[in-house]
């Protein structure tokens, strides 16, 4: 089996593999949820858990990342897309 990458997660810093994260890429004026992972874009990861999210969300993790500000409800839809399933 092949090794499978891994991705650093922006919360925790963890690495894990792609199906336990959740990418997130940089759109045209907003950062949006990669469901599919391959989006053409610069894409950022973090783990598929609350605590990872509003661990980002306390370090602003994702201004930082894309280097732009990045509102706070970007965290609260990914929390309910984890809720959501
Ligand atoms: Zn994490």
């Amino acid at each position: 089996m092949a090794h499978e990458p891994e991705r650093m997660c922006i919360g925790c810093r963890k690495k894990s593999t792609k199906k336990d994260l959740i990418r997130l890429v940089k759109g045209e004026n907003e950062i949006i949820l990669d469901k599919k992972g391959n989006a053409l874009a610069r894409g950022v990861y973090i783990c598929k858990s609350k605590e990872c999210i509003l661990l980002a969300r306390k370090k602003k993790a994702l201004s930082r990342n894309f280097k732009q500000s990045v509102q706070d409800s970007v965290y609260d839809l990914l929390i309910k897309e984890l809720e959501n399933g």
